[in-house]
């Protein structure tokens, strides 16, 4: 029966218990259970990225926790907010060189659960920036493109934005209508037409990585805009305003008519939905990790309220069962959502980490988050419909992270067709 064991290992674990062995192996103090850290995820991070996450959740704390009402009042993105990231590092912190931070991947998802404690549209404009736009230069631009664009994106200096979803295909994006064909006048560039929606940062984005069909082959392939080397009437970025969710972002579209963009510019080595679905692994990973900091959000805000609010008898709410349950349920959630998202991210810098398994968490983070802070919301009674108290609108941002990036049915459909072999997109 033990036979795996080694023999002194096997030794001990056969051996009756006495008293002083017991006392020898209980002898450290008890283990305490921390609410806010249920699992003792902490203890499986080094000590620089527990000094990253400290620097990123005082930053968040101190300077973004003061500026979101309003920002969201008011479906007002500060761009500085990037730049006051770039200067901490935050930003495309797991790139080597070129002036980012080279961290871990859990390093990156501390920063992004940080960011999202506050508010996940914050989250959303570092995510595109870091894991879309970055990531995407990194992974398959050149070395001129990297050159080009990194050092001023790390440092929020330069700012991206992502167009892969179009107003007729979301969720297929393979069916993208977007096209670059050669430009009837200037040699040496393409001519990009076509329209995209719903893509955060583009009415401010200085550069937009456009994913376009070329027109020669009929494949996917992906394109720096410059906005600034568009001539006038070839690049629209509207803003789409009163939004219900995710208003302390900024979301537009992409509208291009015609706009020259030379062939250097384009992704050299990648084509088909592989160079956009590898940009998204990166930033879904971030999402699993931010979801899990909106909800942790949600459940302090509802314990604080929970105390503090008395209701028959005087007793705090926080005494009566079906509250304390809403609370163990949301906790739980959040402790095992973080645990796996760690176990990925770990995965994931050993390059382990399937495509699945991220589909997996992103789903799981993201779906729980929702319903959590959902059933928290009911702790605040007539309260949560105030925006005073933060929880209606994490339940309304995580209604969008639920939505965007592979809506939760459709990462089903991904982990469907990988345990069955069958696939039920079509
Ligand atoms: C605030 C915000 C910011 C965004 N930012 C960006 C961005 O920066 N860049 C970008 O490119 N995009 C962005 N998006 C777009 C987002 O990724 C899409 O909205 C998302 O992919 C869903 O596409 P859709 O809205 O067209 O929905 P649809 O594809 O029309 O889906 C609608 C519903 O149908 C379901 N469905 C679709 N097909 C199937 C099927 N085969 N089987 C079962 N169910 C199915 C979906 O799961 C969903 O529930 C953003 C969206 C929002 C709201």
């Amino acid at each position: 029966m033990f036979k795996s064991l080694s023999s002194r290992a096997a030794r001990q674990l056969l051996q009756p218990a006495t008293t002083s062995s017991i006392t020898r192996r209980y002898a450290h103090a008890p283990a305490v259970f921390d609410w806010k850290d249920p699992l003792g995820s902490s203890n499986n991070y080094t000590e620089e990225e527990l000094a990253i996450a400290e620097t990123a959740e005082s930053y968040c704390q101190e300077r973004l926790l003061p500026r979101v009402l309003d920002a969201y009042r008011n479906e007002e993105y500060d761009r500085n907010i990037l730049a006051e990231m770039g200067e901490l590092g935050l930003l495309g912190a797991t790139i080597q060189g070129y002036d980012c931070a080279g961290v871990s991947s859990v390093a990156s998802g501390l920063i992004t659960r940080a960011v999202e404690r506050v508010d996940s549209g914050y989250r959303s404009g570092m995510s595109v920036q870091s894991s879309l736009v970055m990531g995407g230069i990194d992974e398959f631009g050149t070395e001129e493109q990297k050159q080009k664009f990194l050092p001023g994106m790390t440092k929020g200096k330069i700012l991206g934005c992502f167009g892969l979803t179009e107003p007729n295909h979301g969720s297929d994006p393979g069916s993208l209508e977007t096209v670059a064909k050669p430009h009837p006048s200037k040699e040496g560039y393409y001519s990009l037409s076509g329209s995209k929606t719903w893509i955060t940062n583009s009415p401010i984005a200085d550069v937009l990585l456009v994913w376009a069909k070329l027109q020669e082959t009929g494949k996917i392939r992906g394109f720096l805009v410059e906005r600034e080397n568009c001539p006038p009437g070839t690049l629209e970025t509207p803003k789409l305003s009163h939004k219900n969710g995710l208003r302390a972002s900024i979301t537009g579209m992409i509208q291009m008519d015609g706009v020259p963009v030379t062939k250097e510019m384009m992704f050299p080595h990648v084509e088909g939905l592989r160079g956009p679905f590898s940009c998204l692994n990166s930033a879904r990973f971030g999402i699993a990790w931010g979801t899990i900091g909106a909800l942790e959000d949600s459940i302090a805000r509802a314990r604080t309220y929970a105390l503090e609010r008395r209701q028959f008898k005087n007793n705090p709410i926080a005494k009566y069962q079906l509250v304390q349950k809403k609370l163990s349920d949301a906790t739980t959630d959040a402790a095992y959502g973080i645990l796996a998202a760690l176990q990925v991210g770990r995965l994931k810098d050993e390059g382990k980490a399937a495509p699945e398994m991220i589909s997996m968490i992103k789903r799981q983070n993201c779906d729980r988050a929702l319903i959590n802070a959902r059933h928290l919301q009911e702790i605040f009674g007539g309260n949560a419909v105030s925006d005073e108290y933060h929880i209606g609108r994490h339940v309304a941002n995580l209604f969008v992270t639920q939505t965007y990036e592979g809506q939760s049915d459709i990462h089903s459909l991904i982990l469907g067709r990988a345990i069955t072999g069958i696939q039920a997109f079509v």
